[in-house]
């Protein structure tokens, strides 16, 4: 299991009694004979219930903070000693903590993500199934290395534009017969074509997760996880793309899905050399399984 960021308790006081109730907390202390180490929380209570902390001021006030002491107790101070022992005005203390209690609560988040390893063994399983991504990813690189660039544009092309307005849908138009055009209507699985399986599964889920698990092994660093949590938040859906997108790939490269390609309309020499490629997907993908 990975390493999982620390989670501080969260302290909440509602009232006086919150505070001096607390198993560790010394009220009246001398403030020579210790250091203050920490605020761990702040307090602002409707009326004066509160009495500082320390022998040589014991104000009666509504708000300050829980403070730790070097000798592993704790104490309250008002806002008059908080300024005084740690140079910070109540507004700007109780906006530090608020934000550290919305990390809290994105570490918590992540921890659960942390927790489990299910996501890099998704990844691995999607990555080397048969005809999964790997299979997706060799194939199409040997497809578009071999594969005239006018024909990769022109699957792009029909992949994204729905519209008819394109120089390639005057061509289908006027050019085509209407076998062609229906083996083009009937072309399955182009969204690979727009999308990339590595760029989707590897830098989309993995590469973050990655990041993470090194966060998490850095308590001193203070990072912002808010990207985190969306990324966490979008897990599910990510991982549902990746396996339309390897779908795509499984319909795509399908003899007659590529026999349709000879229907689309490229310049002649071009049209010529699509019509005399030997290119199989099968040997295409004995490279993907080597390097599985
Ligand atoms: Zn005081």
């Amino acid at each position: 299991m990975s390493t999982l960021f620390h989670i501080e308790e969260e302290i909440i006081l509602k009232s006086w009694d919150d505070i001096i109730n607390r198993p560790d907390y010394k009220s009246s202390i001398k403030p020579k004979k210790f250091n203050f180490t920490h605020i761990s929380a702040f307090y602002s209570f409707k009326d004066e219930s509160a009495r500082c902390g320390l022998s040589n001021c014991l104000k009666e006030h509504s708000r300050g903070y829980l403070v730790s002491t070097s000798d592993e107790n704790e104490t309250n101070l008002c806002e008059n000693c908080g300024q005084k022992y740690f140079d910070v005005s109540f507004e700007k203390q109780k906006k530090i903590i608020q934000d550290e209690n919305i990390i809290r609560k994105q570490k918590i988040q992540l921890n659960k993500i942390l927790e489990q390893d299910s996501i890099r063994e998704q990844v691995n399983e999607l990555k080397q199934a048969s005809k999964g991504a790997n299979w997706l990813y060799y194939v199409l690189t040997s497809f578009c290395d071999t594969y005239p660039i006018e024909l990769l544009t022109a699957l792009n092309e029909l992949a994204t534009k729905t519209d008819n307005t394109t120089t390639l849908s005057a061509l289908i138009e006027n050019e085509c017969d209407r076998s062609q055009r229906e083996d083009i209507e009937q072309l399955q699985g182009l969204s690979i074509f727009t999308l990339d399986i590595r760029e989707e599964l590897i830098v989309k889920i993995l590469k973050p997760l990655i990041a993470l698990e090194k966060l998490a092994n850095e308590p001193d660093e203070k990072p912002s996880l808010t990207r985190y949590c969306k990324w966490a938040n979008s897990l599910d859906e990510q991982f549902a793309l990746v396996e339309e997108l390897i779908e795509a790939g499984q319909l795509f490269f399908t003899p007659f899905n590529l026999e349709r390609l000879k229907s689309i309309p490229l310049p002649k020499s071009k049209a010529r050399l699509v019509q005399s490629l030997d290119w199989n997907v099968n040997k295409a993908a004995k490279k993907a399984s080597r390097n599985n």
